[in-house]
């Protein structure tokens, strides 16, 4: 918790930011192998061909399920009756009057409302996400999940309806009090048997600091992991940058989730580089990914000792923050170099080597000031969309062997935002949904889902982990 937080949430901060109409960031729970993924059953409504595949999805991920209207009810104690078959959830809806019916758990809250709005073929029936959403959404637990679901619009019986939920998952995003989060998934046709690994990570603290986000899933064949828990296990994780901060945190989860880790920084980082290494029971590799041979030596490195690599994320990153009229050619050298041109060459390198094993991920790190720009940035601005390009361009050529994907963080507390002066520290903080900064670990967890062996069908996407940041929103 900042020392704001904690202020706002004392006896007399409470009433100071309630009379001042101040930020009031709610404690978000976050991910825990020992605690429920959610706070709440979920409520499952809508009528498309999506509602039967979320809901077998939802119960396996072993939450419990109320359907819409006549649904079965939850018990006391909170655990529901299962009662709510995702078929009648459809029928439900169909009638228009989905959602009115469930019961919500412990305290009368739900954990997350899901809604298939892929049945919505015309602007009249948008009328259905009011019906399901508007008696219940003050029923949502504190750090519920808002989860909408839809057909790519340019594939949709009716392109208008489908692209209007955008307008109201990001509405809905921003009215959320107390840490809740909503989403807006477009499952392409033939997709509906991929949705697993991106409901796993959405109704869960996995994706706490994640708020307003499209996200696409496009039709692919699934690799089921062997262990839910662990379901990196046997994969090979090349990690940039992971002797600190964002990804030292990357190594940690992904190394959670089973994978061997190799964890690469500049040889000035040498000692934390080793204890992150041990620590995660990965290898580390001291090389500076500009040289001219890093992308031979790391071609060499991970097809000698693990015979390619699963998943490689380039999360090294450097600032040289100037406004243009006075920044150096060395400040926008460097930060070019760093950022994207050994993105590029690390990439294409492997590729070019067939060092990416089957079912591949290739995982960008850029910004909200790749995607907003932000002012002294101009160098850091332009490779951040930069890694953007290198999503759009590779993701098509490269699709059915590897996914690319990238995390765009907005405000994230590091060394590196710990640097920025005082005042726009604090606005940087607080100028989003969920009014406080990210972990390291959330922008880890969302690189986990990218990762997980079913997700292939998650593959182009560039998702931001900012709480739904006000900048370039
Ligand atoms: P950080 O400075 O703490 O860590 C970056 C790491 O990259 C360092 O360990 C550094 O030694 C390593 N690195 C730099 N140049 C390298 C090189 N030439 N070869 C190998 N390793 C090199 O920064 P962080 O905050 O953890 O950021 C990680 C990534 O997230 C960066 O790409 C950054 O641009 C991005 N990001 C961070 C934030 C934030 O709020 N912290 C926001 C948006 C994006």
């Amino acid at each position: 918790m900042d020392r704001y937080q904690s202020f706002a949430r004392s006896g007399f901060g409470r009433f100071v930011v309630g009379k001042l109409g101040l930020p009031e960031p709610y404690p978000l729970r976050r991910h825990s192998p020992t605690q429920p993924p959610l706070d709440g059953p979920v409520l499952l409504g809508g009528g498309g061909r999506l509602v039967g595949p979320v809901g077998a999805a939802v119960k396996a991920l072993g939450l419990d399920v109320v359907s819409g209207a006549g649904a079965g009810s939850v018990g006391g104690d909170g655990s529901a009756a299962q009662a709510g078959s995702a078929d009648r959830g459809a029928s439900a809806a169909r009638g228009g009057s989905a959602g009115a019916g469930g019961s919500a758990g412990a305290g009368g809250r739900y954990g997350a409302l899901v809604f298939d709005a892929s049945g919505i073929d015309s602007v009249e029936r948008l009328r259905e996400l009011y019906e399901f959403f508007q008696p219940v959404i003050r029923s949502l637990a504190p750090c519920g999940r808002v989860v909408v679901l839809g057909t790519p619009p340019e594939q949709a019986e009716s392109r208008i309806a489908q692209r209007a939920l955008e307008g109201f998952t990001r509405s809905v995003g921003k009215e959320l009090k107390r840490g809740g989060t909503a989403q807006l998934v477009h499952v392409a046709p033939g997709a509906e048997d991929a949705i697993d690994s991106t409901l796993r990570f959405l109704l869960s603290g996995r994706s706490a600091y994640v708020s307003g986000q499209v996200i696409r899933i496009g039709p692919a064949d699934v690799e089921a992991p062997a262990d839910p828990d662990r379901p990196l296990a046997g994969k090979v994780a090349l990690v940039t940058g992971a002797s600190r901060g964002i990804g030292a945190a990357i190594a940690d989860v992904l190394a959670r989730d089973g994978a061997h880790v190799v964890c690469l920084d500049v040889p000035a980082q040498g000692e934390e580089l080793s204890a992150v290494a041990n620590r995660v029971g990965g290898s580390a590799v001291q090389l500076d990914i500009t040289a001219p041979d890093a992308p031979a030596r790391i071609v060499e490195h991970v097809e000698q000792r693990h015979g390619g690599v699963d998943v490689v994320v380039h999360n090294a990153g450097i600032t040289r923050d100037r406004t243009l009229g006075r920044m150096d050619a060395a400040r926008w050298d460097a930060v070019v170099a760093v950022n994207l041109a050994s993105v590029e060459r690390v990439t294409e390198a492997l590729f070019a080597a067939d060092a990416v094993r089957a079912n591949g991920r290739v995982v960008g790190v850029s910004s909200i000031a790749g995607i907003a720009g932000n002012v002294g940035q101009t160098n850091y601005a332009t490779t951040k969309a930069g890694v953007i390009g290198l999503v759009d361009s590779l993701s098509g050529r490269v699709a059915g062997r590897a996914t690319v994907n990238a995390v765009a963080p907005g405000f994230i507390e590091t060394r590196m935002t710990a640097a920025v002066p005082l005042l726009i520290r604090e606005a940087g903080r607080r100028m989003n949904s969920l009014s406080q900064g990210g972990l390291p670990v959330d922008v880890a967890e969302t690189i986990a889902w990218f990762a997980h062996p079913a997700s292939s069908g998650v593959n182009g996407n560039v998702v931001r982990v900012c709480g739904q940041s006000l900048l370039g929103a």
